[in-house]
């Protein structure tokens, strides 16, 4: 009997190492990642950098507590205000934790507006997190169900609606936020649009709302740029990350400026092991990499190298309903669900994911060479598309 908690749905491989994009099971067996542990290992695995600059911190110091002064969440926090644009850093330890702090910011700007029960604008089909207030701001009744009562103060309109937000904003005086995920990762690469943020951007400023960006998944450089937002030219005033931020050390950070700037102050917020020098270690040397080895260009060019080559390859096939995204965080949309896809990829030597039943998703780590992308294609190609010759077989297995 596993003494592990059965939470996950796990597929039958254990992995024992790896080196860049490259995996190896138990039995010797390689495979080419590209999920990087969904959206997290930006450098790959065991990328030379940031093992050295894990080892010399651990042999130095891991572990303190914010008691006392931090130099090492002051470098990590200068070098994302200067890749941001934005002003604080409050360091957590996970894509929930971070939007959990989002979440008070917001609660906490609202009350200093005279606001009693701030309401925050939230999406269909989101994801943000497992906590009780981020599964309440989750679009998704799956991750809910079974945890009610939910936390209040969310408001759900479809993602990309600009409209729907509008009209919120003409009879709900209680907003005081929006929270949006400007490519939606869980809820099948569902990319927003730029005119789509510059329209939030906009509407937040006349509302003078919080605009709230969760870039846990899509940010750090995976979409060409640091941050989507910077694709739109627009600034929020919260951003949660966590995910690619430490490269797999585990580590979330809530960014805020503008109007958010300044609302969480002494004993307002904390986190044990927020920022310690061993994560702030792996943010650092993650960051200085994708900056020295020129990886936004990389995630842009080899984006480009999967998503051309999937197209080309899967041109014409009636099941594919679209392949989207942007930079290395793409995803393959089919007519039916393909959760097997995952196995199948595992089988050929790939690793993927499937979300949202019918998604194919790709998030390889950032340091993926061209070559290496088209490796992906010639993989995955023919495995959606005896996916989709077994499909109908499947659908009617399951009575549809
Ligand atoms: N926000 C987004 C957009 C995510 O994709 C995720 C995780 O998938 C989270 C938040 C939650 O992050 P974590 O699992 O680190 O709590």
């Amino acid at each position: 009997m596993s003494h592990v908690m059965d939470t996950y749905a796990r597929q039958p491989v254990a992995f024992a190492r790896g080196e860049g994009v490259w995996l190896w099971d138990e039995n010797g067996k390689k495979y080419l990642d590209a999920l990087a542990g969904i959206a997290v290992n930006t450098l790959g695995h065991a990328h030379p950098r940031l093992v050295r600059a894990l080892a010399e911190q651990a042999g130095r110091m891991l572990h303190v507590s914010n008691l006392f002064a931090a130099p090492w969440q002051e470098a990590a926090a200068d070098r994302l205000a200067a890749i941001s644009g934005l002003d604080e850093v409050f360091f957590c330890n996970s894509g929930c934790e971070a939007n959990e702090a989002a979440i008070k910011v917001a609660r906490k700007y609202g009350h200093e507006r005279g606001v009693n029960e701030p309401a925050i604008v939230v999406m269909e089909n989101s994801f943000h997190g497992r906590t009780l207030a981020t599964l309440s701001a989750t679009g998704n009744r799956k991750v809910q169900a079974g945890f009610e009562p939910l936390v209040s103060g969310f408001v759900r309109v479809p993602h990309g609606d600009l409209e729907a937000v509008e009209k919120i904003a003409e009879h709900n005086r209680n907003v005081v936020a929006v929270l949006v995920e400007p490519i939606q990762g869980e809820g099948g690469i569902n990319v927003a649009g730029i005119e789509y943020l510059r329209g939030l951007r906009a509407l937040c400023d006349r509302n003078e709302w919080l605009l709230m960006l969760d870039e846990v998944q899509c940010g750090l450089g995976r979409t060409g740029k640091w941050f989507v937002y910077q694709h739109a030219d627009i600034l929020p005033d919260v951003l949660p990350l966590a995910k690619g931020l430490g490269s797999g050390v585990p580590v979330g950070a809530c960014l805020v400026g503008g109007r958010a700037k300044g609302v969480l102050k002494r004993g307002n917020h904390g986190s044990t092991f927020g920022g310690n020098p061993l994560v702030c270690a792996a943010v650092i040397a993650t960051l200085d990499t994708i900056r020295d080895d020129n990886l936004l260009d990389n995630a842009r060019r080899v984006g480009a190298t999967i998503r051309d080559g999937l197209a080309a390859a899967l041109a014409g096939l009636a099941g594919v309903v679209e392949i989207r995204g942007m930079g290395l965080m793409l995803g393959i949309e089919l007519a039916q669900p393909c959760g097997d896809i995952v196995r199948a990829a595992l089988d050929a030597g790939l690793v993927i994911n499937v979300t949202a039943d019918t998604v194919v998703r790709l998030l390889p780590p950032l340091v993926m060479s061209e070559a290496e992308g088209r490796m992906v294609v010639e993989r995955l190609a023919p495995l959606v598309k005896a996916q989709l010759a077994q499909a109908p077989a499947q659908s009617a297995a399951a009575g549809r």
